[in-house]
């Protein structure tokens, strides 16, 4: 069967999973208090958590893309929890390009690698872009108050295409567990 059915949430991560927004070395990253376990309660839902990221740091030549990969899967198999991606616009934000959100290609492209039904998920991040790319795949936009989501301007951004805005990404998760869902 070639029909994808599987759902998804999708991530972001800088801001969103990790801090600060802004690193010179991947050793900055630190795991937001909490995420760990919103992840988790997901996952057990039976939702494919997937990290959709854009590293510009990789434009500029702080770290390279295999450096990042790296640093992803040793960070996240350490707190046991099975994130699939990551999905990575490594341009710099000033740079035109058609995998940066809030553009559809990176979904699009873990949609057909893990049969996810994009009109049945959901994408949930700390900047406006994250929730504008839910309205572009055709699912639920969730909007984190962490991150540069503490930016009343970007907070301002993003009520306009925003689902559900929530403090925490375990508010988020409790709300995504608490709806059915984008209806197909
Ligand atoms: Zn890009």
């Amino acid at each position: 069967m070639s029909i994808n059915t599987r759902r998804a949430v999708f991530l972001d991560l800088n801001g969103t999973l990790v801090m600060p927004v802004k690193v010179n070395s991947l050793s900055e990253f630190r795991l937001i208090p909490g995420v760990d376990k919103a992840v988790a309660k997901l996952i057990n839902a039976g939702f494919l958590c997937t990290v959709v990221t854009v590293q510009s740091r990789i434009a500029k030549g702080l770290f390279s893309e295999s450096e990042f990969r790296t640093w992803f899967q040793d960070f996240f198999s350490c707190l046991k929890l099975n994130l699939k991606g990551p999905y990575i616009c490594p341009h710099r934000f000033s740079e035109p390009c058609e995998c940066k959100k809030p553009n559809s290609m990176l979904y699009d492209q873990a949609a057909r690698d893990l049969s996810i039904d994009l009109r049945r998920s959901y994408v949930v991040g700390d900047s406006a872009s994250d929730v504008k790319a839910a309205k572009n795949i055709g699912g639920l936009g969730c909007f984190v108050k962490t991150g540069w989501g503490k930016k009343k301007s970007e907070l301002e951004a993003a009520r306009l295409y925003a689902d559900f805005i929530g403090n925490s990404l375990g508010e988020v998760a409790d709300w995504i567990l608490s709806t059915d869902g984008p209806k197909p």
